[in-house]
C-alpha cells in the first residue's frame, strides 16, 4: 500500500498495445506534496501514463494506488476525478464565452464539496478564494473578460486556476508551457513554485529550461521505453550518461 506518505504509487505497471510495450514494468511513486518532473523523448509514454493514472487507459498487467489505499487501478475514469485526480491537458479547455471571474465560479460550483448545486450564491469566504487564486494565475485585474479573448498563456493559467477551484489531492499537468512564450513560460514557472509544497504536482514537460526552473531541489523521473530510465536530482539526472545517450542518439 501507500502507507508511507505516498499520494501516488505506480506498482509495476505495463501497457500492451497489440504486443507492444508502451509502458513497461512502470514503478513511480510521488510523495505527498511534491512537485515531480517527468521528462523523456518522444513515445518514452509519458501520456500514456498520465492516461492510466487518469484512468483513461486501463494497464495490461501492474497496479495504481492514490493516498492511503485507493486501487484505481480497476476504477472509471469519472471516478478517478471525483476521487481527487485533476488533469490538465495540452490545450487549454475554458467556457470561451464566459468571464474569467464565471469561469473559476464554475469550476468551483462543479466541486460538490463547495456548492450542492450550479444556482448557489457564493459566499464571502468563496469570493475571497477565487480572489486569491486570479492573484496566483495572475489573471487579478481581468476578471470581468471573456476567456475566449485571453492569449494562450493566460488561458492556460486560468485553467489551472479552474482545476484548484475543484481543491484535488493530486494535479497532473500536460506540457503546461507548451506554445507559451518566454516571458508566459517565466511566469508559469514562478506560479507553480508557489504551488510547490501545498498541492501534490506531476509535471509532464519538454523544455528543459521551464523543468530547471521548476524542480529546484526536487526529483526528476526520466521514462524511457515505457520506464524509468533514471530519477534524481535534475543535475543528476543531466549528468547520467544514460539519459544524455537517449537524448542525444536521436
Ligand atoms: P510520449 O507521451 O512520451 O511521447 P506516448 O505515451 O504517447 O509517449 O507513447 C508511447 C508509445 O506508445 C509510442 O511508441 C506510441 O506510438 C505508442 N502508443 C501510444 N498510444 C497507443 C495506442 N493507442 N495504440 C498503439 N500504440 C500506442
Amino acid at each position: 500500500d501507500t502507507s508511507h506518505g505516498a499520494i501516488l504509487y505506480l506498482e509495476d505497471v505495463t501497457v500492451s498495445f497489440d504486443g507492444f510495450k508502451a509502458i513497461n514494468r512502470l514503478n513511480l511513486d510521488i510523495s505527498v506534496g511534491e512537485l515531480r518532473c517527468i521528462i523523456g523523448p518522444n513515445g518514452a509514454g509519458k501520456t500514456t501514463m498520465m492516461d492510466i493514472i487518469t484512468g483513461k487507459t486501463r494497464p495490461t498487467a501492474g497496479k495504481v494506488f492514490f493516498g492511503q489505499s485507493m486501487d484505481l487501478t480497476r476504477m472509471a475514469e469519472h471516478e478517478i476525478a471525483h476521487a481527487g485526480i485533476g488533469r490538465k491537458f495540452q490545450r487549454p479547455t475554458v467556457f470561451e464565452q464566459h468571464t474569467v471571474f464565471e469561469n473559476l465560479e464554475l469550476a468551483m460550483k462543479m466541486n460538490k464539496r463547495v456548492a450542492p448545486t450550479l444556482f448557489f450564491r457564493l459566499g464571502s469566504e468563496q469570493k475571497d478564494r477565487i480572489d486569491a487564486t486570479l492573484r496566483l494565475i495572475r489573471l487579478a485585474g481581468e476578471e470581468k473578460r471573456l476567456a475566449g479573448l485571453l492569449s494562450h498563456g493566460q488561458k492556460q493559467w486560468l485553467e489551472i486556476g479552474m482545476l484548484l477551484m475543484q481543491e484535488p489531492k493530486l494535479l497532473l499537468l500536460d506540457e503546461p508551457v507548451a506554445g507559451m512564450s518566454d516571458a508566459e513560460t517565466a511566469r508559469t514557472a514562478e506560479l507553480l513554485n508557489e504551488l510547490r509544497g501545498k498541492h501534490s504536482i506531476m509535471v509532464v514537460e519538454h523544455d528543459m529550461g521551464f523543468v530547471e526552473e521548476i524542480a529546484r531541489d526536487g526529483k526528476v523521473t526520466v521514462l524511457h521505453e515505457g520506464s524509468v530510465l533514471a530519477e534524481g536530482s535534475m543535475k543528476q539526472v543531466q549528468a547520467d550518461e544514460r539519459v544524455i545517450e537517449v537524448y542525444l542518439g536521436r
